[in-house]
């Protein structure tokens, strides 16, 4: 049976979708075989990746002067490529940090040029929150500043891009497909597809074309943006399975009525949870309001031991993958586009239940 899955990534999908995969696993399209098995680069393949590729640009409304890539390596493969093919002559670029994800592309990007930090968000003083732009320090002439829109770990989310004069890079792992993107705030945005796409693997790359030729001569073929470009993403052996269930959650998302419906639900279902946290007097959120994020919820019970009775609970009853990430405990609901509103009710139910539990039983869990 198939249980409530809040796992930060890889990520719950629709089931809708899972149960087309199934159906056609065997004989794909009427080609006879899977398409696991079918050659990348027949027709039917290139079809399928061209449409992947056209719904997420009508999804995502990508202009077009935004080039559209599929590539290897997930997230952290973008932590590399970023500076290889951005950091240009001066060699220079500026890392906002909010958190674990932001910290690690910065410790990446330092492998290649001079990475200065334009503000630290500072996780020993709560509420966390967004550094104030006023204290931002962004280097003139940095090639980029980078950030992470949405802190997977510890649910910090950015409202809105940075509005700076040098060009903004972000990193929407764990965001993208959940609200609109600003487009004339960024020159290339990421996103590994495990959260809120499809299978773990394959990064979205969408990048302005006139960031395509300023590659360090060191870069990887594999990593070259313009290469990929050139080569429409399929340079070596695109992973044909990936982009299918993508697309299949892309065709899911416009049926749902695009990102601006998708996003409305979004709202709703994060509005819901943090308004029972708050309330709760019991469960506690470390994010301040102006930053919360609406696809990752963190909070904290009283103690440690009545978290780890809230886990075991909660997957008793088959809500499952509530765990917060190894480095920041307590609990963690990832209410990605997948999850369903009647999910995150069955949560708060739990979370409600869980309380009376611990302060009215007989034998109180304490
Ligand atoms: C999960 C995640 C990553 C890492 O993705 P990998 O594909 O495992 O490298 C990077 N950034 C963010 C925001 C994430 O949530």
């Amino acid at each position: 049976m198939r249980k409530i899955n809040f796992s930060a990534g890889p990520a719950a999908l629709p089931e809708n979708v899972l149960k087309q995969v199934q159906s056609e696993f065997l004989d794909w399209q009427g080609q006879g075989a899977s398409i696991l098995e079918v050659p990348h680069r027949g027709d039917a393949a290139v079809a399928l990746l061209k449409e992947a590729r056209d719904d997420l640009r009508t999804l995502l409304e990508i202009p077009t002067d935004f080039h559209l890539l599929f590539v290897h390596g997930g997230g952290r493969g973008q932590f590399a490529s970023i500076p290889l093919n951005l950091l240009g002559k001066n060699s220079k670029a500026s890392y906002l940090l909010t958190g674990h994800w932001s910290k690690a592309a910065a410790e990446e990007a330092k492998l290649y040029g001079d990475i200065s930090i334009a503000a630290n968000l500072n996780e020993a003083e709560t509420p966390w929150c967004i550094p104030e732009k006023s204290t931002w320090s962004v280097p003139r002439d940095a090639s980029y500043l980078y950030y992470c829109e949405n802190e997977t770990l510890t649910g910090v989310e950015f409202q809105a891009a940075p509005d700076v004069s040098i060009p903004v890079v972000a990193d929407m792992t764990s965001s993208i497909l959940s609200k609109p993107i600003d487009w004339s705030r960024h020159a290339l945005i990421h996103a590994g597809m495990q959260k809120n796409i499809g299978p773990t693997g394959l990064s979205v790359v969408i990048l302005h074309k006139d960031y395509l030729s300023q590659a360090m001569p060191i870069t990887p073929s594999i990593f070259h943006y313009k290469n990929q470009v050139a080569h429409s993403s399929g340079y070596n052996t695109l992973p044909m399975f990936n982009v299918y269930v993508a697309g299949l959650v892309f065709k899911a998302l416009i049926k749902q009525g695009g990102i601006k419906a998708v996003q409305a639900i979004n709202k709703r279902k994060a509005e819901k949870l943090y308004a029972a946290i708050d309330g709760s007097g019991f469960y506690k959120n470390n994010v301040d309001k102006s930053c919360r994020s609406t696809m990752n919820v963190t909070f904290h019970l009283p103690t440690e031991k009545l978290e780890k009775q809230f886990l075991r609970d909660a997957s008793e009853q088959g809500l499952i993958n509530l765990a917060g990430h190894r480095t920041v405990g307590g609990v963690r609901a990832s209410i990605y586009n997948a999850m369903p509103e009647s999910a995150v009710d069955g949560l708060i139910e739990f979370m409600e239940a869980f309380i009376y539990r611990a302060t009215h039983a007989c034998h109180p869990v304490t």
